[in-house]
């Protein structure tokens, strides 16, 4: 079997369609390969190995062979030799998941560095510090990575290695009266070397192996087991990574920008990764190891004059300083992002003025730069429509639907600080100063910014919780920056002025000190940091031309029609503006509560007769009239479902003393008797109860209310020359009768109102379908309906006998044993209540071809279930308004994958 796949002159085994076997790093530096872009030579360790390794603590069988002829073969590209005395070959050990894990995983550099092959390396590059400095570093990363970590060794001094090492380091510098690394000296180093190893023996237990092979197995295990470290597990949780797909390993010659000031390391983008636009976008470090950039010790130098920020704004750039490396870098851009038709991620050094390309990948983007970058990869032609829509989330689209700060608030407000602006956006929010911190308060349900010097992998569940997140170091490709961005969160990196004290959890800018729990807002578009908290405000999405692109072209694309769930005319009127194509569900019970109409209702509910009860409900007609006529109005001449009064009664009931007295002097008649008839209504299943049509077939007079309400509306608007389209919807059907039994009241009611108008209008009378003896018998109610709208919360609800209200006492506990997958309330169960929609589809359309189908529960703006609706043959999704570009790209996106 294939355990390794060597790269390395032009030639590769493996290629960039092979993530799941070679990692998405593996994969990646093959298909450099074979396009000819300079990567140091190596080979990658399939996932394969990974996961055998984890189930049996052992390798396969012939893997250590097949090492050992893949070392050969970049022994002989390299002309070196591993562990050779004279001229010796180094290697970097790295992790390379399926789907990029930034900084999740380990990493061992200057692999095969020994004590027996420095001098080798010293005549190598004649340069006898460099060497002993990249010695110190792989004792310390070594013996940090490998052997305490994956090799479960700990200090007997109590603290960790490498925080040991650094006490030998800070104390010898400041016995020399050394303030910073770079003025040690080759004998400083290699005397701190020695000192290191001593103190690993001694407080490990075990001695640093100054050998090269064995140097390597440690560091390849060491890989191998940091994809089972707990912030590894954490992002997986979080990202929705499988266990099971385990890492590769990559093996690689290694190459060093920190051989003088003719070396470099950087990191890029093809276009820039918070705008999109297309600009050439990155940082470098002279004389410096790639880490050194992502850390944020040194402010990085920018690329070119288009990625300057305000803090290297005065720092020379690659194109400036070394124009030649820059215009190969340049052309290695271009090529990748023709080879690849996306924004590339790059990772490059430069060794000795020769440049190197070290990764590239997919790069990560915010959503307003993912949607500009698509739009405009179309425009140039290096991808199709299809392609664009697919390579924007629904994740995307909501993050450009976030808020931002007001700026009339922002004009009158004083900037505390001001940071790089990582993520764009705005975020206020209580200040904390850890992860576990921003745990305990986003437990307690508030809102968290999260300030940190700088953050590491071992802070992304803290991240993850926090509405923004500010850091005292780093650049614009920082931990903090990269993972924000992936998330869409608003984030500042670099903000210098803040000196954080952990022990007070304060901070203190200038001379302000704000303590944990204060409020702050940041600007994640400006990078400006305000010490209060100022208003947010929506995005101007009427005017962002690649987001009007992006819905033009999923609307082209879609087959499904999108509507809106709402019952006020402004929501309406937004959803319109969204892009919604009529009102899937006007729900009428929330019209009830005001205080004028509350207590006709009740009158209306406590009526014992039927006259009485006709009385007080007309007392709602010019209300309800009026509520109808601005929704219609705001939609016409889309289709508007209005839904008639649902819910069980008695929550319209009263509940204090001094509701029921009140309502005693309005109906005339005493307390004693209200409080019976409330007793009398009062239900142990109400979600089972009198609801529904039930309530409409008990008390006809409430439909011919409603819907002479909805009819009368609809002639007004006529007669003022709209043509508003009424949908009268039953709710909580179950049987055919029931259907019949309302929509002759309707019928009747519709041709009085004409009669009385002298004029005449389209509607239509259907039903929701929401419970499951309403799917099964679907062909009987199609005979007597123009529509159905599957409610499919109660469906959900009915379905499963999980009541939707009180779920919450044991789902998470289900979901957290894998009894169920996600929550069937937010995500249709497709195997359970997808089967019954599917039978109500079917069933439906066999006995009314003409049948209009639609979906109005809460699934209507959920990407996977439209997808699944898609599929299933529906007319129509119905969603919140703020859901509806989404649902236009998720159904655009489910047009696509089922090639319809
Ligand atoms: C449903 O049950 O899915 C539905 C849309 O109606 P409601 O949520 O109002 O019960
Ligand atoms: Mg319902």
């Amino acid at each position: 079997m294939k355990f390794i796949y060597n790269f390395g002159e032009g030639n590769a085994d493996g290629a960039a369609n092979q993530k799941g076997l070679l990692g998405g790093k593996g994969a990646n530096l093959a298909e450099m390969t074979r396009l000819g872009i300079p990567v140091p030579p190596g080979f990658t360790i399939t996932t394969e190995v990974c996961t055998y390794y984890m189930k049996h603590n052992t390798y396969p069988k012939d893997f250590d062979t097949q090492i050992a002829t893949s070392l050969n073969k970049i022994e002989k590209i390299m002309n070196q030799r591993f562990g050779s005395v004279e001229n010796p070959l180094l290697v970097s050990v790295r992790s390379g998941a399926r789907q990029s894990m930034p900084g999740m995983m380990e990493t061992v550099l200057n692999v095969g560095l020994t004590k027996d092959t420095i001098p080798g390396l010293i005549a190598q590059s004649g340069d006898k510090r460099f060497v002993y400095d990249a010695y110190r570093r792989l004792i310390m990363m070594y013996s940090d990575v490998v052997m305490e970590k994956a090799q479960g060794l700990t200090s007997k001094n109590g603290i960790d290695i490498r925080e040991e090492l650094e006490g030998v380091l800070t104390e010898y510098k400041k016995s020399k009266g050394i303030d910073d690394d770079t003025k040690l000296t080759a004998e400083d180093l290699k005397f701190l070397s020695s000192k290191f190893k001593e103190h690993i023996e001694s407080a490990l237990g075990k001695a640093f192996p100054d050998n090269a092979k064995d140097q390597l197995w440690g560091a390849i295990a060491a890989v191998f087991k940091s994809w089972n470290g707990k912030r590894a597990k954490t992002y997986r949780h979080i990202e929705n990574i499988p266990d099971e797909w385990g890492t590769a390993v990559n093996v690689q010659t290694m190459v060093f920008g920190n051989m003088g000031e003719s070396s470099a390391t950087g990191v890029a983008f093809t276009r820039n990764p918070a705008t999109g636009e297309n600009h050439f976008y990155g940082e470098w470090l002279a004389n410096a190891q790639g880490e050194d950039v992502v850390a944020g010790i040194r402010t990085p130098n920018p690329l070119n004059v288009n990625s300057t920020t305000s803090e290297s704004i005065h720092l020379p750039s690659l194109e400036q300083e070394n124009p030649k490396i820059y215009d190969v870098l340049d052309k290695v851009k271009n090529q990748l992002e023709v080879h690849y038709h996306d924004m590339q991620d790059l990772e490059f050094t430069i060794q000795k003025d020769r440049l190197w390309m070290l990764q590239t990948r997919t790069g990560k983007r915010n959503g307003a730069a993912a949607i500009r970058i698509a739009m405009d990869m179309l425009d140039e032609g290096l991808i199709s429509e299809d392609e664009a829509l697919m390579r924007i989330s629904t994740d995307h689209l909501d993050e450009i639907m976030h808020e931002t700060v007001h700026p009339e608030a922002e004009k009158n407000a004083d900037v505390l600080a001001t940071g790089l602006p990582a993520g764009p956006g705005g975020a206020f929010g209580h200040i904390v100063f850890t992860a576990e911190d921003a745990e305990k308060w986003h437990a307690l349900g508030k809102n968290i910014i999260l300030i940190r010097n700088e953050t590491s992998p071992e802070d992304v569940h803290g991240m993850h919780v926090s509405s923004g997140i500010l850091t005292a170091k780093g650049g614009m490709t920082s931990h903090a920056a990269l993972v924000a961005r992936g998330w869409g969160k608003c984030c500042i990196v670099g903000c210098s002025d803040l000196q954080i004290n952990l022990k007070n959890k304060s901070v203190s800018i200038h001379n302000i000190t704000l303590k944990e729990g204060d409020i702050i807002t940041l600007n994640g578009s400006s990078g400006n940091v305000y010490a209060n908290e100022l208003s947010l405000e929506k995005p101007d999405l009427k005017n962002n031309q690649y987001f009007n692109k992006l819905m033009d072209i999923s609307d082209r694309r879609r087959t499904l029609k999108i509507r809106a769930n709402t019952d006020r005319e402004e929501d309406a009127s937004q959803a319109r503006q969204f892009g919604a194509e009529g009102i899937g569900l006007c729900r009428t019970e929330h019209m009830f509560f005001e205080p004028e109409r509350i207590s006709a209702m009740r009158e209306m509910i406590l009526s014992t007769d039927k006259e009485s009860r006709r009385n007080a409900v007309m007392k709602l007609l010019p209300f309800q009239r009026d509520d109808f006529y601005g929704i219609l109005k705001a939609m016409a001449p889309f289709p508007v479902t209005i839904r008639l009064l649902d819910p069980p009664l008695h929550e319209f009931l009263p509940h204090t003393d001094s509701q029921i007295n009140s309502l005693s002097k309005d109906m005339n008649v005493p307390t004693s008797e209200i409080t019976s008839r409330i007793a009398a209504l009062h239900e142990s299943n109400p979600m089972l109860g009198h609801r529904g049509c039930r309530l409409g077939v008990m008390y006809p007079e409430i439909t011919e209310m409603q819907s002479q309400a909805i009819f009368e509306a609809t002639t007004k608007l006529k007669k003022e020359g709209l043509n508003p389209f009424p949908e009268v919807m039953i709710p909580l059907v179950g049987s055919a009768p029931e259907l019949s039994n309302q929509r002759k009241h309707i019928i009747n009611i519709a041709k009085k109102v004409q009669q009385s108008e002298s004029i005449q209008f389209d509607y239509s009378v259907g039903t929701m379908i929401e419970l499951p003896r309403a799917c099964i018998t679907a062909n009987e109610i199609a005979e007597v309906a123009e529509f159905f709208s599957f409610g499919t919360n109660d469906l959900t609800q009915t379905t499963y006998g999980f009541s939707r209200d009180d779920v919450s006492t044991f789902l998470p506990y289900y979901i957290d044993k894998n009894i169920i997958k996600g929550d069937p309330f937010q995500s249709i169960d497709q195997n359970g209540v997808g089967e019954l929609v599917k039978i109500g589809v079917q069933k439906g359309r066999s006995t009314n071809a003409n049948l209009k189908i639609g979906i109005c529960g809460e699934h209507g703006g959920d990407p996977k279930s439209i997808s699944f609706f898609h599929k299933t043959g529906l007319n129509y999704v119905s969603c919140s308004p703020f859901r509806v570009p989404i649902a236009r790209l998720s159904a655009a996106q489910a047009a696509i994958l089922h090639n319809l």
